[in-house]
């Protein structure tokens, strides 16, 4: 019989690769770490719930991966660097295959990120995973939601679209031709954090948030709080290939704006940077969709056009909880 401590001590302490600035990791009160003195901290704190963050079917591999991916997905949108996390995890039971399982998905982007594992929380529960984030970011270079200014070019990274129709192929059967299946299944289950498309945009980006909830949504976050407006191309959105062998145009447009889950970057950046951006980004997959614009009329901040100048009639919005 597996107790707290034998399941703590087995697949998590015996499992970290600490960094050097941790002093004590898991296994007393409080882990400690060294924090040099120009950095601030940037913390963050993300839960997922089997249901409602990820199909109750996903692999326990996929599920340690997109736990932490999620929020290393949120230090990337301030632009700090990962460094430290906790892991509050309620466990139905102490199933060791599951756990094997979690761990491997969960050390393996935490070790590809330098990232330590210093101690958590475990309680017995419907299935559930809290993972609390700690970045380093040099003084004052954060970059906020609240930043964004009128005339800022906007831009997403990659590609917009593809976990939520993974999401519908795995919660309704939607289609998938073969071929796209797993790639596609793959952005839903094992989204990539954007954290080193996120550090390089320090010093370039006025305004940044990850996108979690559909890009209406998400962008709607920037403008609401940097108090400005804001045209979209549709036409100009990423969308995958293999977004577009699945559905038609539209759908995918639809999709993009929407649905959430692809953990992508959206940012702004003031037009006389463009050059530097594209300089200091070139190895980055990004895309300008559109520019930061004064209120017309506050109530509808976000306009989504197509190149023609036509307005791009949105039924529904991104995800809410409640
Ligand atoms: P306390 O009772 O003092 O809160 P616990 O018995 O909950 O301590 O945990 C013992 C040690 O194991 C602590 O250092 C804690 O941070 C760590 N720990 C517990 N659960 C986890 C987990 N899921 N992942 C990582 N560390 C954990
Ligand atoms: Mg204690």
């Amino acid at each position: 019989m597996l107790t707290e401590f034998d399941l703590i001590q087995h697949f998590f302490s015996n499992a970290v690769k600490p960094r050097s600035d941790v002093v004590l990791g898991i296994g007393d009160d409080c882990a400690i770490v060294d924090i040099t003195s120009p950095q601030q901290l940037a913390v963050s704190i993300d839960t997922l719930v089997s249901g409602v963050h990820f199909p109750i079917d996903t692999t326990p591999s996929d599920i340690g991966y997109k736990s932490l991916a999620v929020n290393l997905s949120d230090l990337a949108a301030m632009g700090a660097s990962p460094a430290w996390v906790t892991l509050a995890l309620t466990l139905p039971r102490a199933d060791p295959a599951w756990l094997e399982g979690f761990c491997e998905g969960f050390f393996s982007l935490a070790n590809a990120h330098d990232v330590t594992l210093i101690g958590g929380d475990t309680t017995r529960g419907p299935l559930s995973i809290t993972i609390q984030a700690h970045g380093l970011v040099p003084k004052n270079t954060a970059i906020t939601r609240s930043g964004a200014a009128v005339g800022d070019l906007i831009y997403v990274t990659h590609t917009l679209g593809d976990a939520g129709l993974a999401l519908a192929h795995r919660l309704h059967g939607q289609d998938i031709p073969f071929e796209y299946r797993s790639v596609l299944l793959n952005r839903l289950n094992r989204p990539t954090p954007r954290v080193r498309e996120g550090l390089r945009l320090r010093g370039i980006a006025n305004a940044m948030i990850d996108i979690s909830d559909g890009l209406v949504a998400d962008l709607g976050h920037i403008l609401e709080q940097s108090d400005v407006s804001a045209t979209v191309y549709i036409e100009k959105i990423p969308l995958s290939t293999a977004l577009l062998a699945a559905v038609c145009r539209d759908e995918a447009y639809r999709l993009a704006l929407t649905a959430g889950d692809d953990y992508e970057l959206c940012f702004t950046v003031p037009p006389h940077k463009k050059a530097l951006l594209e300089n200091e980004c070139a190895d980055f997959a990004i895309t300008c969709i559109g520019e930061i614009t004064a209120h017309h009329d506050k109530s509808m901040a976000l306009n989504l056009r197509y190149l023609n100048g036509e307005s791009y009639p949105l039924t529904h919005r991104g995800y809410l909880h409640f």
